[in-house]
């Protein structure tokens, strides 16, 4: 026990020394701020030797003292090992779009093309009202559907509130979780999670681009309830506090927990909401809050489920670009017929491609591997089952490797 709680504080520290070299890879630290770098940036050369160190250590910790930890250290392993791929991409080492699925995220998503896609597009444009060209005429149809500006706190107040009703009917967590939402302009994100410990959140909503009626439930339940804020919660809650796993204080994005806390935080929206009841929600009370006609909600989430299928686009085109087949302005015409999306929308998942890279594989396979892994654990149509084995998962994640079945 003494030798992995000394492993753990030793990828804490080794983490927030990463950190110093990259702003972004820290996503949520609430561990003892004694242990923050309080000196001058490490080499990365020598992060890289301590990384691997940490690695051949975890390695040989006896099975025998750590037997009912086992999960916990293969989890800690696979963290410690995505580490140094990650030191190695600061050190300027290039590896490929799969590479890095494998070695950063312990994923190895499927791959599909155009030919795929191309059978939705032809559902897509007998589905979607008008003539011409899909993609201007699915943002056309989709004018109709944007909250405007002045109306977003209220449609938004009322998703999260719904999400964070329905969700902490089942899910115990401390009565001082708390949330604050603010607006932001000028990211790559349309929205954000910021974990700030004990229970709480700061969660962002990007306006740079119009948000749609159907993305409120989306965000409400990915960002909040049941999403990050409690995944975030529960880990606080059950490992870092109630056992004392230091390794679970601190969020690395760039790593195999990224798949379970997009995946869950995706595969959460329904959870909370199966898709009967969300529609009837969202047509029935965020519609009128919104000031968007009611009717026409049927044929919108018919188009809604189909577009879904499209979500595998991002992979296709992030995959093609990072690893040199297609230029910019390839990957935002492909983007543009492929994900329907505006010009300015594709250049802004363009941008989320140069930062973020392969992560994109974490919302939709991630969503796909929990859906698939809680399904073998729920044998019936229970929805207290279903939101028993998925708490359960958060409050004791796992790897993509470890949920695969
Ligand atoms: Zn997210």
């Amino acid at each position: 026990m003494k030798l992995i709680n000394n492993l753990a504080e030793q990828y804490v520290k080794l983490s927030l020394k990463i950190g110093q070299h990259a702003k972004y890879y820290v996503d949520a630290y609430y561990g003892p701020k004694e242990w923050r770098p309080t000196d001058e940036k490490t080499p990365l050369t020598d992060l890289k030797c301590h990384a691997e160190q940490l690695v051949k250590l975890a390695i040989s910790l006896d099975k025998n003292d750590i037997a009912e930890q086992q999960e916990r250290l293969d989890f800690l392993l696979l963290h410690l090992k995505s580490s140094v791929t990650y030191i190695n991409q600061l050190l300027g080492f290039n590896i490929t779009f799969a590479q890095e699925c494998k070695s950063l995220y312990d994923a190895q998503p499927p791959k599909f093309d155009e030919q795929h896609f191309d059978k939705i597009l032809t559902r897509l444009d007998k589905l979607i009202p008008g003539e011409g060209d899909l993609n201007q005429r699915f943002i056309n149809y989709r004018e109709d559907f944007i909250i405007p500006i002045n109306k977003l706190d209220d449609v938004f107040s009322a998703a999260i509130n719904e999400a964070r009703r329905r969700t902490l009917q089942f899910i115990d967590i401390p009565d001082n979780e708390n949330f604050t939402v603010e607006l932001v302009n000028d990211q790559i994100w349309s929205a954000y999670n910021w974990y700030k410990g004990d229970s709480y959140s700061l969660i962002q909503l990007n306006t740079d681009f119009p948000i749609y009626i159907e993305r409120v439930i989306d965000l409400a339940a990915h960002e909040g309830y049941p999403g990050h804020h409690i995944f975030n919660a529960q880990m606080e809650k059950h490992l870092v506090n109630a056992n004392g796993w230091m390794e679970y204080s601190i969020y690395n994005l760039f790593s195999p927990t990224s798949l379970l806390a997009e995946g869950s935080a995706n595969y959460g929206i329904e959870v909370a909401f199966p898709w009967q009841e969300r529609i009837a929600f969202e047509r029935d009370v965020l519609f009128p809050l919104a000031g968007i006609a009611p009717e026409k909600s049927e044929l919108y989430y018919q188009i809604q489920i189909v577009l879904h299928q499209l979500s595998y686009v991002d992979n296709m085109v992030a995959q093609r670009y990072i690893d040199g087949v297609i230029n910019e302005s390839q990957a935002v015409q492909l983007l543009m017929k492929y994900a329907l999306s505006s010009k300015e929308r594709s250049k802004q998942r363009l941008a989320f491609y140069q930062h973020n890279r392969s992560y994109v594989i974490t919302y939709n396979y991630g969503q796909d591997l929990v859906r698939e892994y809680l399904a073998t654990l729920v044998k019936n149509d229970s929805k207290n089952e279903l939101w028993r084995v998925f708490s359960d998962l958060l409050a004791k994640p796992k790897t993509a490797s470890m949920m695969q079945v």
